[in-house]
Formats: structure tokens, sequence, C-alpha cells
């Protein structure tokens, strides 16, 4: 029986991450973001080692929504194209950094967080063997994953040029949603 409260903070002993190898991770992978269906995050050169009807712009920006550069593309299929039998990864060598960094998500500061129990099996392994849910705040010493934090901080480093960038030019961000194939300001996003 697993605790359903969130723990604020993570003060248990260093987790060392085994990644299972279930495939989990590679299924379902399109998730409701403030009411707009987004896949995982690529970049132009990520995209290109996709099937072209498998991905879709996610992010740009311009001086209005009839002027619109891309600058981050996403999956947009429930299933990657690329998981073959057994699990594997058809383009293991190569993958996109949001696949190496799984499952850290994104940062907030020192700390970040990690992926769902339901979306991982190792980490609902765990849950299981603690009794309690591990959802959030974590330091580099409490998650044991050199090579997903090596893909994590790379992966922050660019969100942040991207923000620097985008403020510079002074365009607006705009977010595309899957579910209704179109773009929507990213103010608007987070105020409505
Ligand atoms: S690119 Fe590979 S690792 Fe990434 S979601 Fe697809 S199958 Fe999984
Ligand atoms: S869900 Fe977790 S354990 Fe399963 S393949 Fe993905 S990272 Fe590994």
């Amino acid at each position: 029986m697993i605790d359903t409260e969130i723990k604020p903070d993570y003060t248990g002993p260093p987790i060392k991450f085994e990644c299972l190898q279930c495939g989990r991770c590679c299924r379902d992978i399109l998730i409701d973001a403030l009411g707009s269906l987004k896949g995982p995050y690529l970049s132009k050169e990520e995209a290109e080692l996709f099937p072209p009807d498998t991905v879709s712009p996610s992010i740009g920006r311009g001086h209005d929504i009839d002027n619109i550069t891309v600058t981050r593309y996403q999956i947009n299929q429930a299933h990657c194209p690329h998981l073959i039998e057994d699990n594997q990864c058809q383009i293991y060598d190569k993958r996109p950094l949001v696949c190496r960094r799984f499952p850290l998500m994104w940062s907030s500061g020192k700390i970040t967080n990690i992926a769902h129990g339901d979306d991982c099996k190792f980490i609902s392994r765990k849950e299981s063997e603690l009794g309690y849910h591990l959802y959030f705040y974590f330091r580099k010493h409490q998650f044991v994953c050199p090579s997903c934090w090596v893909a994590h901080d790379k992966e922050m480093r660019l969100i942040k040029l991207h923000g620097i960038d985008t403020a510079m030019s002074r365009m607006n961000m705009y977010s595309y949603d899957l579910w209704h194939r179109r773009w929507n300001l990213i103010d608007e996003m987070l105020t409505s």
C-alpha cells in the first residue's frame, strides 16, 4: 500500500537508478500540459531522426500567430515510432536528450523532479519498496544516474538559452497543441 501524500523533499538514502528496459517511457508519451496535448520535445536535428509524419512543431516564436518560426518540435504519436521488439530503441545511440535524461524531469534551481511511478517501472518499483510516492525534489547525490544528469543539465541549459533568445528578440512564444492542431500564445495558456 502506497502513501499518496506528496513528500516535500526526499530524505532517504541515495537512489541508484537502473533502467529495467520495460519500454514504458516510450509508450503513451503524449501528456496534457495546461490543457494542450504535448509530446516529448525534440531539437531540429533530433526531429530529423523521426519519420516526418510522426513529428509536429512544438514551440515557436514570432511577432504574431501568422509569422511563427518553429524552434522546437515534438513527437506526435502515442507510442514512439522508434520502439521496436524487446523494448529496444532503434536509434539508441542517437536518441534525443529528452530520452537520455528520463526519468529526470525539468528542474527548478538545484533540485529536480523525477517521473511519476505510472510512467517509469523503476520508480514504481522503488515506491512500492518505500511505501510512498517519490514525485519531487531530488538533488544529484540523491538520485544516482550520471548519464541522466548530464543530459538533464544540457537540456536545462538549452531551455534557458531559448528563453533568453526569445526575450531578447521581443517576440511572443507559442506552443503547438496536438489536440486542436493549433498554436497558442504561451502567456494565454498560463492565464486561461
Ligand atoms: S527515441 Fe528511443 S528512447 Fe526515445 S522514446 Fe523513442 S524508442 Fe524510446
Ligand atoms: S520506464 Fe523507466 S525502467 Fe522502464 S525503460 Fe523507461 S526509464 Fe527504464
